[in-house]
């Protein structure tokens, strides 16, 4: 069986939050004073998580799972979860959605473990930057995270960047420089309306035509062979030639719904059919009422074939979902 919407979309590629809490407050994500996190009853449990994931693989045709949060690195099971998920069969691509904050400790045991690779968020290379968009000094625990990555092999290490007008916006050239000279692939993420505070304007998000356009004066940029993208949200580029690449993620302007291929599993227990969907089915409740493996996935069946056709946020009528980024998973 596999998880097919009404479109003939087909969800191979499950993004699995393992905590809301985060231990930065990035202000297209967070209100500096942070959230209310949920009760710890509420999220799952290790064994929950793997219930489910092991469903996801073995029966529903996942592929890939990426761990992610809030920041996955504050869950303690954590290395514990990556070898369970990559002992499956057929063994799914593990990986890791991470700001890199205790990563310089925990890179080699998660390679151990069986995680393939990482995506390491970094906006800036200025350190009182960081500060003023994470509203944490915590720059140099992400920059020995990367590196620690790259040297447990947790390749290729991917960069998100998310440019915010005139915070981090000019450093678009350099953070490129920085990780062609490391070897780390950057993407540049369009800023989407999904932070709590509700401070998202399309006026001021950075588009991916902006983005292109602050890179022109120092890098040569032609698309990479389109044929190559399938379901990448990345739109990725070779950098002066290669083999080194960027990636632009125009999820607002260039949106790629027609190619999805993910589904969500909240850190309590709900399966999301996009970032922006309106509705979750809960599978904590029925799992925790007793539902067997098959219950679940039918459950999960009927979710993702309610999958809408685009996220919308185009549409005059758009609402932002209830829950913020770092309580999905992004
Ligand atoms: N804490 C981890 C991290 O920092 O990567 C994982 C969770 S975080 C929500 C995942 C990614 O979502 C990060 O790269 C972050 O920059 C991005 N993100 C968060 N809010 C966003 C927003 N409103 N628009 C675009 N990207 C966002």
């Amino acid at each position: 069986m596999t998880l097919m919407d009404s479109f003939g979309r087909v969800a191979t590629d499950l993004r699995v939050s393992l905590t809301d809490k985060c231990n930065l407050r990035c202000t297209y994500c967070m209100p500096p004073e942070g959230l209310d996190w949920l009760p710890s009853a509420q999220l799952l449990t290790a064994d929950e998580i793997v219930r489910l994931v092991t469903i996801g693989v073995e029966r529903l045709g996942i592929t890939e799972v990426r761990y992610t949060g809030g920041e996955p690195l504050l869950r303690r099971e954590l290395v514990d979860i990556v070898a369970r998920t990559a002992a499956l069969t057929p063994r799914p691509q593990v990986s890791l959605t991470t700001n890199g904050i205790g990563l310089a400790r925990l890179a080699g045991a998660l390679a151990e473990a069986g995680l393939d690779r990482v995506n390491v968020s970094l906006d800036t290379l200025d350190p009182e930057t960081f500060k003023r968009l994470a509203h944490r000094d915590r720059f140099t625990d992400v920059m020995d995270g990367l590196a620690a990555a790259a040297t447990a092999g947790l390749t290729p290490v991917k960069v998100n960047a998310v440019l915010m007008r005139g915070i981090n916006d000019h450093e678009a050239p350099a953070l490129l420089r920085h990780c062609v000279e490391r070897g780390y692939e950057l993407r540049f993420i369009e800023q989407m309306p999904l932070d709590a505070q509700h401070g998202w304007s399309r006026d001021n998000m950075i588009t991916a035509d902006e983005i292109l356009a602050l890179l022109a004066p120092e890098f040569d940029l032609t698309p990479d062979d389109l044929e190559e993208r399938g379901s990448a949200p990345a739109e990725r580029f070779l950098v002066d030639g290669g083999p080194a690449r960027v990636g632009v993620i125009g999820s607002v302007t260039r949106p790629f719904c027609g190619a999805c291929d993910r589904v969500r599993l909240t850190a309590d227990g709900q399966v999301r059919n996009c970032l922006f969907a309106t509705e979750e089915s809960d599978l904590k409740t029925a799992m925790r009422a007793g539902a067997t493996d098959d219950d679940l996935a039918a459950r999960w069946l009927a979710a993702v074939a309610r999958k809408r056709p685009g996220h919308g946020i185009d549409d005059p009528a758009f609402l932002q979902p209830a829950r913020p980024m770092s309580a999905i998973g992004g």
